[in-house]
């Protein structure tokens, strides 16, 4: 049988999303096995006692490895350029076990502000109860990054762009300031996937993803990757595999496919996302538009320098609050009301009620969360039948 030899498998990232991790099994198959097994069996005692010690390598139990799994770990490795990739089952779960292998009680977190609703109530509410404790700080304010850091600082977290204001992080410059005192930089990824944004190229030391959004890009399914240097990832695992928060082999079997369209998929969320926040921008409407791609958005060119893309995700604040971002949503007919995002089809979100709507006032009022603020995610839709559909909403929703 002609197989590709994995480990010098080397190219670009479209071949890396259809070729790389690929096993197969003695059937030959072309397109990737579903491995829908809790354990893995053995030919001896003497062979399972090797495999359980670790001295030879194998499948052992579901939770912690399984074949369908690792392809997909072994996939998006290879497209972050990372050593090693353990896979979650959800993005929230990537976050979980990261904070639980690297922190202990009296430990800090620095993390900026705007980060996923649901990543700012664990830090608070749950990390808190541990004895690790959060300081938050602007994204894009390198000196409040620094003043905020103590001796106990162990580990800063970062989502760039932001969800959903867009705002960008200077990876560089917080690598080096996390290494200074030796924490570790870690980057939720999401918003870019490697596609769009390498964050160990940049010096970052782990990588979160929630592949529930553009990785799948169909809204099928949930999981999560962590990834980085093998030595970092080796601790993660272990957690993981006693934890037990792993992925199904189902849904990594619905991840391998959809990765394989990734490049196609957010090159086309880019160009229409661009192209419809240019148009927004000119609507009398809309106060502010963010999205990281418009010259007018203050980081611009770091964006430019650190991404090769801008992403699918666009905030609108909108002039009259609250009642008019409802309108607006109520009015448009192609745009899904819900809060997933990275999907085939463009979907409309009021974060301020929804994804955000656990923060408090001041949570909300410091992470730039405003009543009027409208979230997009652009979606493979024509872009001129978006474009009318949110026309039309905003039409709708300031008529009279
Ligand atoms: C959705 C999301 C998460 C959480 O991922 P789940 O798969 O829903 O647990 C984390 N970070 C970002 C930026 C997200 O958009």
């Amino acid at each position: 049988m002609k197989e590709i030899d994995q480990r010098s498998l080397r190219g670009g990232d479209d071949t890396l999303a259809v070729r790389a991790g690929t096993r197969r099994s003695e059937f030959r198959e072309h397109s990737e096995g579903l491995f829908l097994s809790s354990s893995f069996m053995y030919a001896s005692a003497e062979e399972a006692a090797a495999c359980f010690a670790g001295t030879e390598p194998a499948y052992i139990y579901s939770r912690f490895s399984n074949p369908t799994v690792q392809m997909f770990e072994d996939k998006l490795a290879a497209l972050e350029g990372a050593e090693r990739c353990v896979a979650t089952s959800s993005g929230m779960a990537a976050i979980m076990a990261t904070l639980q292998s690297f922190l202990k009680a009296g430990d800090e977190i620095v993390s900026s502000r705007s980060v996923f609703g649901t990543t700012n109530v664990m830090f608070n509410k749950y990390m808190s109860k541990f004895g690790v404790s959060t300081r938050w700080v602007d994204i894009a304010d390198l000196q409040a990054w620094k003043a905020a850091m103590s001796p106990a600082t162990r580990l800063l977290f970062v989502e760039t762009p932001s969800n959903p204001l867009c705002e960008i992080a200077d990876l560089q410059a917080l690598a080096e300031l996390a290494h200074q005192q030796g924490a570790l930089l870690v980057v939720d990824n999401c918003f870019c996937t490697p596609i769009l944004q390498k964050p160990l190229q940049w010096g970052a030391d782990l990588i979160i993803h929630s592949a529930t959004k553009y990785l799948d890009g169909q809204g099928r399914v949930l999981g999560g990757a962590v990834l980085g240097a093998q030595s970092l990832l080796e601790e993660v695992y272990g957690c993981l595999r006693t934890c037990g928060a792993s992925m199904s082999a189902f849904n990594a079997w619905v991840f391998l496919k959809g990765m394989e369209t990734l490049g196609l998929r957010m090159r086309a969320h880019c160009a229409g996302a661009l192209q419809l926040a240019q148009w927004l921008e000119e609507q009398p409407a809309v106060s502010r538009v963010h999205y990281a791609g418009l010259p007018s958005h203050p980081q611009h060119a770091l964006a430019a320098r650190q991404q090769s893309g801008f992403g699918g995700i666009i905030g609108l604040d909108l002039k009259g609050g609250q009642a008019a971002a409802w309108r607006f949503i109520n009015a448009t007919r192609l745009f899904s009301i819900t809060g997933n995002l990275g999907d085939t089809r463009s979907t409309i979100t009021h974060p301020a009620t929804t994804t955000h709507g656990r923060l408090s006032a001041e949570d909300k009022a410091a992470a730039g969360i405003t009543a009027g603020l409208v979230r997009l995610s652009i979606g493979l839709e024509d872009v001129a039948d978006l474009q009318a559909d949110l026309a039309a909403g905003l039409a709708a929703a300031f008529a009279g």
